[in-house]
């Protein structure tokens, strides 16, 4: 699934082609993409509207339109968006298209079919947008306020740092990369945390999620930029994926432990 980073390069290379563009028509094969309204209604009210920018909430994508309207998208676990000329061949999976002013469209493609796309008013996010906490690589976010979100919680680490309600973006292989260069074992409880080991956290999840948009996020397999063009993150990583190779630290196994469904990559010497 793509993460805070994977979201991000998206966001970056799909903005200045969607920036100033008008929605003319639309198109969605797959009606259970959109949220809360009909089909219809959601390319009724699009259409005709001027894209003014895009942000992120999380890892969620939001095209902003001027008249105070959002669309919200989610990527899903294999959710690809590009904008590409109108008459150039439709890619399989491409379920959702807008057309815009140009002889360009926007295509949201998606092999699995999971991926969402909702319309809001601007000051009205839905709950699951509200609900997320704060933004990682934003200036607000401090040691502190990390301190403050993980509380008096009893919640083991990973699955602290995959609560999109406690701090918006990472996911498995970020969690997993910023958990190594801690050094912190990811079933540890997030209430047993020292000052300094939150500390390093704070900075390990800085450091992995900079350096992943610095990188164009990681492909394993779905994951393609605004582009088409795949990332190179994945050639960082330490532990994710990396179950049997050896520890770039120490020279030990990374081993892999399923831990609350989720696939989790850990060095047992390096992370106590
Ligand atoms: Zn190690």
């Amino acid at each position: 699934m793509p993460e805070l980073p994977e979201v991000e390069t998206i966001r970056l290379t799909i903005l200045p082609k969607l920036k100033g563009r008008r929605i003319i028509s639309g198109e969605v094969l797959h009606e259970k993409m959109v949220l809360g309204i009909s089909v219809k209604e959601f390319l009724e009210r699009v259409s005709g509207q001027k894209i003014t920018g895009m942000e992120r909430r999380g890892k969620y994508l939001l095209i902003e339109l001027a008249a105070d309207l959002i669309i919200g998208l989610h990527l899903r676990m294999t959710g690809q968006l590009t904008v590409e000329k109108s008459d150039s061949p439709l890619a399989k999976a491409i379920y959702f298209r807008l057309s815009l002013d140009n002889g360009t469209e926007l295509r949201f493609r998606d092999q699995r079919k999971f991926g969402k796309v909702f319309l809001y008013s601007r000051g009205e996010p839905p709950l699951a947008l509200e609900k997320i906490g704060p933004e990682p690589l934003s200036p607000e976010f401090t040691v502190a306020v990390l301190k403050e979100r993980f509380g008096q919680r009893s919640l083991a680490v990973k699955k602290a740092l995959l609560n999109q309600e406690i701090i918006a973006g990472i996911g498995n292989i970020y969690a997993d990369e910023s958990l190594f260069y801690a050094g912190i074992h990811p079933a540890r409880s997030v209430n047993s945390l020292t000052g300094a080991e939150i500390d390093g956290l704070y900075h390990a999840i800085q450091k992995v999620l900079s350096e992943g948009i610095k990188l164009g996020g990681t492909t394993f397999r779905d994951y393609r930029d605004g582009e088409g063009r795949a990332g190179s993150y994945q050639n960082k990583l330490n532990v994710y994926g990396q179950k049997g190779k050896t520890c770039p630290n120490c020279g030990g196994l990374i081993v892999k432990m399923n831990f609350g469904g989720r696939g989790t990559h850990f060095c047992p010497l390096c992370q106590k």
